[in-house]
């Protein structure tokens, strides 16, 4: 049976991170223009494909947008809004989180907060490590925030509460991996050593077994990609296709991910308290 009343859950999510992508990895990228060119690409070009792609089928998505991002394209915000997409948080600079001070982190936290506040009108309801890292006050923020989800971990193919210092809390995990993100696939970069562009109907054929097993065991899945790798011309065919791949499965629901962990927490929680 589903967890949901709405069928299976497919969460299509995007971390725009722009020209966050390098000057996280190193603050004096800024002085690289070519580099940051191809994290402008996010929000000229690859941003405004993936969100024709989405109208297309009516879908709803989340996007996880550093505060800088949000900050420096009103105008991204403002239409993704206008599409029905939520905005949820990925840090304010993209900074990788085993790399600051707890005074940092809190910064971080903090800055991209009030910067979707005053964006959205609305504090964002989820968040997402910038580099796939966290430390244990970082756990603690996720819960001083009030986020009611995390996607963030790697261990699961169903989704849970997490445990925040040993208590089940009732934010919603919404764990992916990856396999399921587009990064490994198509981030190509001179300074990325060892990295080979994969062709995309290798990546359809991936991701669509992924959804045929995961969908059979009646689990959940998310798809993390970036604008500026899936809003590449072929990358914008591997996602409409393998939308119309995921119509073709019975009681999918592709939602944002706000939307998936209210309807998901009931369960978890009556399936944590049977357990008890
Ligand atoms: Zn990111």
């Amino acid at each position: 049976m589903s967890l949901t009343p709405h069928g299976f859950p497919l969460l299509l999510t995007f971390d725009l991170d722009c020209e966050t992508m390098w000057t996280a990895r190193d603050p004096e990228a800024h002085k690289r223009p070519i580099l940051m060119s191809q994290g402008a690409y996010g929000w000229k070009v690859g941003v405004w494909r993936v969100m024709d792609v989405l109208r297309r089928y009516g879908l709803r998505s989340t996007f996880f947008v550093p505060g800088q991002v949000v900050e420096a394209h009103p105008e991204v915000i403002e239409a993704l809004l206008k599409d029905g997409h939520e905005i949820a948080h990925h840090s304010h600079t993209h900074r990788w989180i085993v790399t600051l001070t707890p005074e940092e982190e809190l910064e971080e936290m903090e800055k991209a907060q009030a910067a979707i506040i005053k964006a959205t009108g609305e504090a964002p309801r989820g968040w997402r490590s910038p580099a796939a890292e966290v430390t244990p006050y970082t756990m603690d923020l996720i819960k001083q925030f009030g986020f009611g989800y995390s996607s963030n971990f790697f261990d699961d193919d169903s989704p849970y509460l997490l445990r925040i210092r040993d208590e089940v809390s009732d934010v919603v995990e919404l764990p992916f991996r990856y396999i399921n993100t587009d990064s490994p696939y198509f981030q190509f970069s001179k300074i990325l050593p060892g990295r080979t562009i994969t062709s995309p109907p290798q990546v359809l054929d991936t991701w669509s077994w992924e959804l045929d097993t995961l969908h059979a065991e009646d689990r959940l899945m998310v798809l993390a990609c970036h604008p500026e790798f899936i809003g590449q011309p072929s990358g914008a065919i591997l996602l409409d296709r393998f939308i119309q791949h995921a119509l073709t499965k019975p009681r999918i629901w592709i939602d944002r991910c706000d939307r998936v962990a209210e309807a998901l927490r009931p369960a978890l929680q009556a399936k944590l308290g049977a357990a008890a």
